[in-house]
């Protein structure tokens, strides 16, 4: 088999714009980039708001079926689209995350894309970038600290130290701090309480920053979050600690969105990166709205499959930031389908139209979802080496037989020359109008109601179970004026259904509710089904062990 060359080599070659000219092409002058060396800058607050009366481009969305182990590349299709759709001819430029550093030294897997559809530099996209997370770590521990301060000096808003819920957060995966126990040591380090750390991009300061549209609504949703109950169950707020003011003015510069370039050259916003189960999964809105207030088209993803990331991509981002995508993509991988199919990982190199066929209803599940919220769906086949000609027959003819397409992309080996099908045609429908988005509830109706319609219409359950504890639970922040928010499944991103194993479109299954969370900042009912890890830890063999300076001082064994 022919060689390929790793992300990180293909990345070094990368012949890149100075990011003025990045922001030229943009029409955002050098007086309007905050330059963090030479080829990432922040897009000033000043001109985006001058860019208010600007018409909106076209958002096209990237999402994909279930994952699998085998991959699919949702943000290598996003970053492919980009390029593909300015190949073309068209104004666009896409919108991703930003990356943890958690799973950079845990599991392989960069943020950036993969191949020749890159976004640059990706060296330290995948690391401290231009700082906006460790930001967010320190508006958020500064939160932390004045909860822990406010008790040690006497506690006049009788917070129960038991019921603290804003634990401290870091932005590495370490289990080790998952469960702690904080103040030890003697009466001058303040009252001992369980506590805890969550990864940074679990934190709720995470996603409000990703949802506000400026500093104003930032601060107001900061001033929302509720960090503990009283004894008699009171919430108390941030607001009440005094703490909005100064947690806003550490994030001011994180709110500004950043600007890097592809590959090719092209405009690419990397702003917020919430995590994808307990919060909406999306960059951030004030990246994509500056993203489509200066192109004709925007590409941007959702985290995991199309049930979570889609979902609430257009349930929650699109409802608050008032947005509608005008297409979605979804990405499907022939090995997925197999896997989908029932074919194991290491038997995947084999030939295996049947599976392919099989692994399909994964997909036409996915299709069916999307057109229900009156988007028309292409799918893009990202062409992996391995992949035979019968087998891309076999899926194509599969999704012809639902009423969509699905085009061949070889962005991943070829840059925008391999996926100008695809922009074409998404292009074509974008212009066509003929979406007619429609969110899947509306604000009024009952939370209940709201879990009830996610679950038959998206997972396709029977039914979901909820003891009276969470039931009350949603009863009484109905009653504290929390009924308009919309919900933020946290499940699984294996399956439609809460079971990791239940591949392909399964029916007739349960959704069970652990657990309900309120992120009042935020603006969303966080509803756990399942497992969810909010601080990840990292694998007997970390990717850490094989990253390092080489002797010319580059980075290696990053992806
Ligand atoms: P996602 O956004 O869906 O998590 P990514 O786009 O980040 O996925 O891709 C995950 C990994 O898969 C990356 O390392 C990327 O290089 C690799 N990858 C994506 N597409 C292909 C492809 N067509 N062939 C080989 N590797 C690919
Ligand atoms: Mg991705």
């Amino acid at each position: 088999m022919m060689a390929f060359k790793t992300d990180i080599e293909i990345a070094r070659e990368a012949k890149k714009l100075p990011i003025q000219e990045i922001g030229a092409k943009l029409g955002i002058g050098p007086e309007d980039l905050v330059p963090y060396g030479h080829d990432k800058a922040k897009v000033s607050a000043d001109f985006i708001a001058r860019q208010a009366g600007n018409k909106n481009g076209k958002l096209i969305l990237v999402t994909a079926i279930n994952p699998t182990p085998a991959g699919e590349g949702k943000t290598t299709t996003t970053v492919g689209l980009g390029d593909g759709l300015n190949a073309i001819g068209k104004k666009a430029a896409v919108c991703i995350r930003e990356a943890s550093l958690g799973p950079c030294f845990g599991m392989k897997g960069g943020a950036a894309g993969g191949g020749y559809a890159q976004v640059v530099p990706m060296e330290e996209m995948n690391l401290h970038f231009t700082g906006d997370f460790h930001a967010i770590t320190s508006a958020h521990n500064l939160l932390s600290a004045l909860i822990d301060n406010h008790i040690y000096w006497g506690n006049s808003l009788d917070i129960d130290i038991r019921r603290v819920v804003w634990k401290r957060v870091m932005d590495m995966n370490d289990r080790a701090l998952r469960d702690i126990v904080t103040s030890l040591g003697g009466v001058a380090n303040g009252f001992p309480r369980q506590a805890g750390f969550d990864i940074t991009v679990a934190s709720e300061v995470m996603a409000i920053l990703c949802l506000s549209n400026d500093l104003e609504d930032l601060q107001e949703r900061l001033g929302r979050i509720i960090v503990a109950y009283t004894r008699d169950r009171k919430p108390v707020t941030c607001k009440e600690l005094k703490a909005d003011g100064a947690m806003t003015v550490l994030l001011k510069d994180a709110m500004q969105p950043n600007l890097v370039q592809t590959l090719e050259n092209n405009p690419a916003f990397v702003h917020g990166g919430p995590f994808a189960n307990i919060a909406h999964g999306c960059n951030s809105v004030v990246a994509t709205k500056t993203a489509l207030k200066l192109n004709d088209y925007v590409v941007t993803e959702a985290g995991f499959g199309a049930d979570l990331g889609a979902e609430k991509f257009m349930n929650i981002k699109c409802r608050k930031a008032g947005l509608a995508p005008a297409a979605i993509v979804i990405v499907a991988t022939i090995r997925a389908m197999k896997m989908n199919g029932g074919v194991k990982k290491q038997d995947l190199g084999a030939e295996n139209v049947a599976a392919v066929k099989d692994g399909c209803a994964n997909l036409g599940r996915h299709i069916e979802n999307i057109k229900g919220f009156g988007v028309p769906a292409v799918v893009a086949i990202n062409h992996f080496a391995g992949d035979t000609e019968a087998e891309i027959k076999a899926c194509k003819d599969y999704v012809a037989s639902q009423g969509s397409e699905a085009i061949l992309c070889k962005h991943w080996a070829e840059g925008s020359k391999g996926i100008q099908e695809l922009a074409t045609r998404v292009a074509q429908i974008a212009d066509s109008g003929v979406a007619q988005f429609q969110m899947l509830y509306p604000d009024d109706m009952s939370l209940m109601k709201k879990i009830e319609t996610i679950a038959k219409r998206i997972y396709r359950a029977d039914e979901r179970l909820a003891d009276k504890k969470i039931r009350d639970q949603l009863a009484q922040w109905e009653e504290q004026g929390f009924r308009d928010l919309p919900i933020c499944m946290a499940k699984t991103q294996y399956s439609f259904s809460t079971d990791a194993n239940l591949r392909g479109a399964p029916t007739g299954h349960s959704v069970p509710i652990r657990e309900v969370r309120l992120s009042a900042g935020a603006g969303f009912v966080v509803v756990v089904c399942g497992e969810i890890m909010t601080m990840p830890g990292l694998p007997r063999v970390p990717s850490s062990e094989s990253i390092m300076l080489n002797d010319e001082g580059l980075i290696e064994g990053l992806f």
